[in-house]
């Protein structure tokens, strides 16, 4: 008969396995989701990132990411960068990343920009032109080539209905990465899709909501890519040059054991990391 002092030590041994267990499978403090290794013990990774090449990005962004030592990645049309092209140039002789947001910023009609040039009325190939006019001319201008490319509005279709094609794999042919806009989740270097990486908002949102998203996605081992557009005072589609000091401050401090890095330099990162394991 099994005495009533061995069933609890039995019970405390199984506890104590299960404990174990549990351990081994959940997330390791240096490792992350499904035990994807991110460099020197970080815990997750964050880029910032800001679309549309416009001229706040260089009036107001350049002099405090230069200050703050950190790299982003801009995704601009042509026609954006030669609006500034001296101070996109020093864009790049600062090490940001300049990456593709297509020719003409092709979105759904829907939206009243977009009306003359809607993505219902496009074709793959002409959309392929859009990528690759873009590339040929932001090599021009700044004599760097785009290695990845931000879906203008996130979306990712050509066509209408029956007809409606996804232009993901044009963008997956020819950049490391392709990153979507408005998404609900940071990206889990495991799973995710390079070609539709997520995108997540962070204009007009104050230092404490920015901060919650980057904790979670480190918490979970995940790399978040936020995307801003205007760099300045608080307003509309506006990344708050306050909140974004803030932000750098906090990312760089390495107790928050974040590694910021460009689209380019993390989306490689995770390729190799794939191709390993
Ligand atoms: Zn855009």
């Amino acid at each position: 008969m099994i005495s009533r002092a061995l069933i609890t030590m039995l019970a405390a041994v199984a506890a104590t396995g299960a404990l174990l267990w549990a351990g081994a499978a959940g997330p390791q403090k240096g490792d992350g989701v499904n035990g994807f290794r991110w460099p020197e013990g970080k815990k997750g990774a964050v880029s910032l990132s800001f679309d549309d090449a416009r001229t706040s990005q260089v009036d107001n962004g350049l002099a405090l990411l230069k200050t703050e030592a950190v790299k982003v990645t801009f995704f601009v049309q042509p026609e954006g960068v030669q609006k500034r092209l001296a101070g996109w140039k020093q864009a790049v002789a600062d090490g940001h990343e300049i990456a593709n947001h297509s020719l003409t910023h092709p979105c759904t009609g829907n939206y009243a920009f977009s009306k003359g040039n809607a993505l219902e009325n496009y074709t793959l190939p002409m959309m392929a032109r859009q990528l690759d006019d873009a590339n040929e001319q932001i090599h021009k201008l700044l004599g760097v080539k785009p290695k990845t490319f931000a879906y203008p509005c996130g979306q990712k279709f050509v066509g209408r209905g029956n007809e409606v094609m996804s232009y993901v794999p044009l963008v997956a042919e020819r950049f490391l990465v392709g990153r979507g806009y408005l998404d609900e989740a940071a990206n889990d270097p495991t799973v995710c899709d390079l070609a539709q990486a997520m995108g997540t908002a962070f204009d007009d949102m104050d230092f404490a909501q920015i901060k919650t998203i980057v904790d979670e996605a480190l918490a979970q081992g995940r790399w978040v890519i936020f995307v801003g557009h205007e760099i300045g005072p608080r307003a509309y589609q506006t990344t708050d040059t306050k909140v974004l000091e803030e932000l750098c401050d906090y990312l760089k401090n390495p107790s928050t054991q974040a590694w910021v890095g460009t689209v380019e330099e993390i989306g490689s990162y995770v390729k190799k990391q794939r191709a390993v394991h």
